[in-house]
């Protein structure tokens, strides 16, 4: 029996690390470790049932998941194997875990390429890693294919940026390629910072070599030598297990000189953010590595042309560079026929707020927010009616029922006042006043402004205040005027994303809540 241990950040905060102890010394007192085998992987999903652990049998296949486990729980689930659960467990249904292969299945809700190792393996053992194919999608890259064909494949497959732009990452590779030879970078950002985001420090804490096997490939297609990870230093856990995995690839020969004897060289350097949210942006982003203020700057010129020390740079997130193993391994053919026709693949979402199964979930493109929330996410907790919920953070907007069966992708999602952002889902219910849910991503959104332009630094400011005047009773229907006014012209013309989107979620819910701004506005009581 193989018994996988939930060890991400979510896990060890909910006391896995007790739970393995006891597994550990009820394995070494029963002299058990011929016949279990632990594995310490990283998060599997499951966060709202945290401390988990999965028992699987290896012959038959058979795997029985344990949720809220405690260290006294320990012997018993061990005694039981993975026959009848124990008792006064509690076992946790096959359809909330992802599908056992890398694909993505009508039968399923859940689909699983970008999360195909994580929960599963141990993310500090590289030959777990290889022993799911890990490294063979760099090899197929740098000994069977030109660089050429490597951005064609992923232009091909039609995968687009997951930070939240959705901009094709095959047509950003072939920007930096076409660029005169010289120094050129492969940048991974891993700054994930929209409240209630967790997808990005999952998949580096669960498999952090899928990222850097996909720098690798990006570096060779692009004709980059060196990568830059820049991920943001409250991740402590995923930067050791990057730090780790990049050792570990270093000792085998898949980072450095040479790999695969193809002549291409490539390593991988970690840069640590500060935690500012602007950071995500990539110019604000490649300024912050350089040591300067994570400021944005106008574009163009783009990173792909003019980046990293004023070199080709290319810039995508964890996600995005997932997906580019399963790629190469698979075909474009394969990844395009999974998810809608504009929006190829799947999207990990980070489940949060109201819903009862928090946790980490990966569907299909097109798969419908009524699926998400209330078939995997189990619905609403404590029986209460589902209101609104908010994908795409602070820069994104309130979805309401009415949208329930909408297939979401991101012309979907835009369509309807909202975006796909980086994946944060955060579900609402009847308690939440909307105007409150306004006022606190704005609120995020101005400590997080750079300060660098006017419209973001002042009027964002002034659209704060306006909410306040609303939510304490003294605003007016020509407040409700000015808030509109000022939130279009802010978006108009501020200088970077998170200005131009911050006042996205004011927007949203006076269009779909007006009834809770005018409860709050004396004249229309
Ligand atoms: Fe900075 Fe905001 Fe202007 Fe962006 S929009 S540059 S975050 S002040």
């Amino acid at each position: 029996v193989k018994l996988l241990v939930s060890l991400g950040t979510c896990g060890i905060a909910a006391g896995t690390q007790p739970v393995l102890k006891a597994i550990r010394d009820e394995i070494t007192e029963r002299r058990l470790e011929n016949a279990i085998e632990v594995s310490e992987v990283g998060c599997m999903g499951l966060c709202f049932a945290e401390p988990v652990i999965m028992l699987v049998d290896r012959d038959s296949g058979k795997r029985l998941i344990y949720g809220d486990v405690t260290p006294q729980q320990v012997p018993a689930i061990l005694s039981a194997g993975t026959g009848a659960p124990a008792t006064g467990t509690r076992t946790l249904e096959r359809t909330w875990y992802y599908p056992e292969t890398e694909s993505a299945s009508p039968d399923e809700l859940q689909a699983r390429i970008v999360l195909r190792n994580t929960g599963r393996i141990n993310p500090e053992k590289i030959e777990e890693y290889i022993a799911e194919g890990g490294y063979s999608a760099l090899a197929t890259a740098l000994t069977k294919m030109k660089p050429q064909e490597v951005i064609e494949t992923v232009i091909a497959s039609g995968l687009r940026g997951r930070g939240g732009g959705g901009f094709p990452t095959g047509r950003k590779w072939q920007f930096a390629a076409n660029q005169p030879e010289g120094e050129k970078f492969i940048i991974c950002n891993a700054d994930e910072g929209d409240p209630g985001a967790f997808m990005d420090r999952a998949v580096l804490e669960g498999d952090p070599h899928s990222v850097l096997e996909a720098m690798a490939i990006g570096g060779y297609a692009i004709g980059a030598s060196t990568g830059v990870i820049y991920i943001r230093a409250e991740y402590p856990l995923a930067v050791k297990r990057l730090e780790i995995a990049i050792a570990q690839a270093k000792e085998l020969g898949l980072l450095g000189g040479n790999i695969f004897g193809s002549g291409f060289d490539f390593g991988i350097e970690i840069k640590f953010g500060a935690g500012a949210f602007v950071c995500g942006e990539e110019t604000a982003l490649i300024h912050s590595i350089e040591g300067m203020r994570g400021e944005p700057t106008v574009k163009p010129p783009f990173p792909a042309v003019q980046g990293l020390w004023k070199r080709p740079s290319v810039v995508n997130n964890v996600e995005t560079y997932a997906n580019v193993c399963a790629i190469i391994r698979r075909g474009a053919d394969w990844f395009r026929a999974i998810g809608t026709e504009g929006s190829p693949g799947t999207k990990v979402f980070a489940l949060a707020g109201k819903v009862t199964n928090v946790g980490l979930v990966e569907v299909p493109m097109g798969s419908t927010l009524r699926q998400i929330i209330f078939g995997i996410g189990g619905g609403i907790k404590h029986g209460r009616a589902f209101k609104a919920v908010q994908t795409g953070g602070p820069s994104g907007g309130c979805i309401t029922p009415k949208h329930l069966d909408l297939p979401i992708d991101y012309e979907a999602l835009k369509g309807i006042g909202s975006m796909m952002g980086s994946g944060g889902m955060i579900v609402m219910d009847e308690d939440d006043c909307m105007v409150n849910i306004a006022k606190f991503f704005l609120e995020f959104t101005l400590d997080e402004s750079c300060g660098k332009c006017t419209p973001c630094r002042i009027g964002n400011r002034r659209l704060y205040e306006m909410l306040e005047e609303i939510t304490d009773g003294r605003g007016t229907m020509d407040t409700l005027e000015k808030l509109r006014t000022l939130s279009a012209t802010i978006k108009d013309t501020a200088l970077c994303g998170l200005g131009q989107t911050s006042p996205n979620p004011v927007l949203s819910t006076m269009n779909n809540f007006e009834e809770e701004y005018l409860a709050h506005v004396k004249e229309a009581r």
